[in-house]
């Protein structure tokens, strides 16, 4: 079979195919491939937070021929490569019936990507998303380029202060030691494009990334050629101050434009994830005009190629800028097509006679897309609501913004435990069978999965993640300076009831809810037979003291006498950090105010685990609950109070907590198992798995927006 494998591929030597499948990120949802970097050094594996690239860099020529030689090795080695170019060579995929329908991929627009920890250019349920997005489009064969920035400082490192205050540091990353490749002209020297930002040129060469079938093309300033404060325009996700923002949107959008065009590349449509790209639409509303129509049909030829996603259901969070900002950054873009300033701010402006209106980015992508969606029901009907002064003749139901609830890429978030218990019980193509209802209709009962070996899957689970949280607060203990009354290895209890709470600290999602009543709490964390405990983690934004208040109270708590060890706090949350906790929470805690969380996806994340989600009426678990694979707290509704609300659902949370979740957790058969636990468990994988999941939310963009009707 092995001298199969090698004959059939061409004649590249094994190193080189091990280096090339480093530089895809394919292997970041196969847990074979990223079983053969760890093995090949663990400690770089660890310390360079699971990259192949550095591995590979760490392994010399003569040290992996040798390994090589090691033959279950090289068993292990050639499966994966076998696997990994038969992905890439496949015909067979779900978009392939449709590829007439494309006259060109889709470019996919995105301010951060959230593929794998090891590429930090992403800050959170943004990134991760478009990340999910891009890896589905792959599997399902859609032609797909993604756009975004390489961030040379990504986004920040946190470190928690003994006072409980965020801490935050910027390492900076070397592109060559990431899986990228830069992109050169055909006559071999680097791509340089540029775009104008009031009057300079700013230069910007690309980097490509490999995500499967799918590429990403990254946009870099980091160049001699420009001036010192463009050169680090690019240096970290979000960064800066206003200037800093609006000068990434312009090279985002206008110029992730303009290297499509350099690489003879006609997407068939422009997808705009979130406002932060929407300059993309005046770069292609120049090109029209120059090309010699007139500012009507100019526009009619961009809404034609545009769709917008929007994510943002406060008002706060939408990218404005002001008419000055506007003239002083873009004021070539004017010269350039003859438009007057009004006409161009009018793109940006609700009432475009309205002189002191600021410029929205939301605005101006709705403007231009011919179609435009939210990221779940409610929030598209939040959305509907919030623009429709947009549409002045229509009612307010009439908007045209419509909704497709966020997934994510199950085959990347189930651990390499998931991933081996489900090829056994299901078959290695269980991947390719994430839409497929009935199939994972055959969970109900036990002739696939006994309920012992569910529960044995989530004590299993449940051990790693205490082991990987004792290990964590070792090296968080290690590098403060706090006094710690509680040893890290009696943090956690592999028996008790685990609840995580990993996100954001945006001051909206309300980490701090659940401890409103704090004696009652400390109650049920020390109950003699049926405790709880709490993992929690999460980043705030630089900027965000509120948020940062909120989690300098989570440290306060997890430092309480009568709490300390059953209430932990990881640093520095990111991909991996999220990977084990949704692999090993019984439940999933989510508690937005409500209608503010537009859709989240971290509780999906944890199904395929057999965790069960404890959460608000709000996102995706509005439509997902259905009354027994989950809990909700309170009711689908919200008060304007906010007092009031936060009263409310707090009372709604410890009704649930003491009347429901915790006795069905601690309700035991003569084997030790919590039967009408099991029984949701199964609930929840067979009506949730096969909706909250990318190749479904793909499959729905396809269809209902990327091929014209
Ligand atoms: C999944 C994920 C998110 C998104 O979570 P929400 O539910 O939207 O809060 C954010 N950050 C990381 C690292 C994630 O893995």
């Amino acid at each position: 079979m092995e001298e199969d494998a090698l004959s059939k591929s061409d004649h590249r030597s094994v190193p080189e195919r091990l280096h090339n499948l480093a530089r895809n990120l394919w292997w970041t949802w196969n847990p074979q491939g990223q079983e053969i970097f760890r093995e090949l050094s663990p400690l770089t594996w660890e310390r360079s937070n699971h990259s192949a690239v550095e591995v590979l860099h760490d392994v010399s020529h003569i040290e992996l021929a040798a390994r090589l030689h090691d033959s279950d090795f090289l068993k292990k080695v050639q499966s994966v490569l076998v696997d990994f170019e038969s992905y890439m060579e496949s015909k067979d995929m779900w978009a392939s019936r449709l590829a007439t329908k494309f006259s060109g991929p889709v470019a996919y627009f995105s301010a951060e990507f959230g593929l794998h920890e090891s590429l930090p250019i992403y800050s959170g349920g943004l990134g991760v998303l478009s990340g999910d997005h891009t890896k589905s489009a792959s599997d399902l064969g859609i032609p797909f380029i993604g756009i975004s920035l390489l961030y040379r400082n990504g986004y920040f490192q946190q470190h928690i202060g003994s006072d409980g205050w965020q801490q935050e540091s910027y390492p900076r990353y070397d592109p060559l030691r990431l899986p990228l490749e830069l992109v050169t002209e055909e006559a071999g020297g680097r791509l340089l494009n540029s775009v104008e930002i009031g009057h300079s040129a700013v230069y910007f060469q690309t980097w490509r990334l490999l995500v499967g079938r799918a590429v990403i093309y990254l946009l870099d300033t980091n160049l001699p050629e420009n001036d010192q404060h463009f050169q680090s325009l690019t240096a970290h996700v979000y960064g800066g101050d206003v200037d800093t923002r609006i000068g990434q949107e312009i090279v985002l959008g206008v110029g992730g434009a303009r290297l499509l065009r350099s690489l003879h590349i006609e997407p068939s449509v422009f997808h705009m994830n979130e406002g932060h790209s929407a300059f993309l639409t005046l770069e292609l509303l120049r090109e029209q005009i120059k090309q010699g129509k007139d500012f009507q049909e100019a526009q009619t030829v961009v809404n034609a190629r545009c769709m917008f996603t929007t994510h943002t259901p406060v008002p706060a969070g939408h990218d404005r800028f002001s008419s000055e900002l506007l003239e002083h950054t873009l004021g070539r873009f004017w010269s350039d097509t003859g438009l007057t300033h009004s006409q161009l701010m009018s793109f940006g402006r609700i009432n475009t006679d309205d002189h002191q209106e600021l410029f929205t980015m939301t605005v101006l992508a709705l403007k231009m897309s011919r179609s435009a969606n939210g990221v779940s029901q409610l929030h598209g009907e939040v959305s509907r609501e919030m623009w429709k002064e947009l549409y002045p003749n229509r009612n307010v139901d009439e908007v045209p913004i419509g909704s497709i609830t966020n997934g994510i890429h199950t085959p990347s978030w189930a651990t390499a435990k998931a991933h081996e218990f489900w090829n056994k019980r299901l078959g290695v193509d269980w991947t390719a069978k994430l839409m497929d209802a009935q199939y994972w209709s055959k969970l109900e009962n036990g002739d696939l999965a006994t309920d012992e070996e569910l529960w044995a899957l989530r004590t299993i689970l449940r051990r790693d993640l205490v082991e990987f949280v004792r290990q964590r607060l070792r090296n968080q203990l290690l590098r403060s300076d706090a006094d710690h009354t509680v040893s890290v290895d009696q943090a956690l209890s592999p028996d008790a009831l685990t609840i995580c709470f990993a996100r954001r600290f945006a001051t909206y999602k309300r980490a701090p809810l659940i401890f409103r009543d704090l004696d009652r709490i400390i109650e049920l964390v020390n109950h003699p037979n049926h405790p709880m405990q709490f993992v929690f983690a999460g980043k705030a934004h630089p900027r965000d003291t509120d948020g940062k208040r909120f989690m300098q109270r989570i440290v306060e708590i997890s430092r309480h006498p009568q709490l300390a060890g059953r209430v932990v706090i990881i640093e520095n949350y990111d991909m991996n950090v999220a990977r084990h906790l949704v692999s090993g929470a019984d439940v999933w805690l989510n508690t937005p105010r409500r209608p503010l969380e537009a859709s989240g996806t971290s509780g999906q994340k944890i199904v395929i685990h057999g965790g069960l989600n404890l959460s608000i009426m709000d996102g995706w678990w509005r439509e997902g609950y259905n009354g027994s694979n989950g809990w909700a707290i309170g009711e689908d509704s919200s008060e304007t109070d906010l007092e009031i609300q936060d009263e409310k659902d707090s009372t709604n949370l410890y009704q649930a907590l003491t009347e429901h979740v915790i006795p069905e957790f601690y309700h035991r058969n003569d084997h030790g198992i919590p039967v009408e636990w099991i029984k949701r468990i199964r609930n929840a994988m067979r009506f949730l798995v096969p909706i909250y999941n990318t190749d479904r939310m793909v499959a729905e963009y396809v269809t209902r927006y990327y091929i014209p009707r």
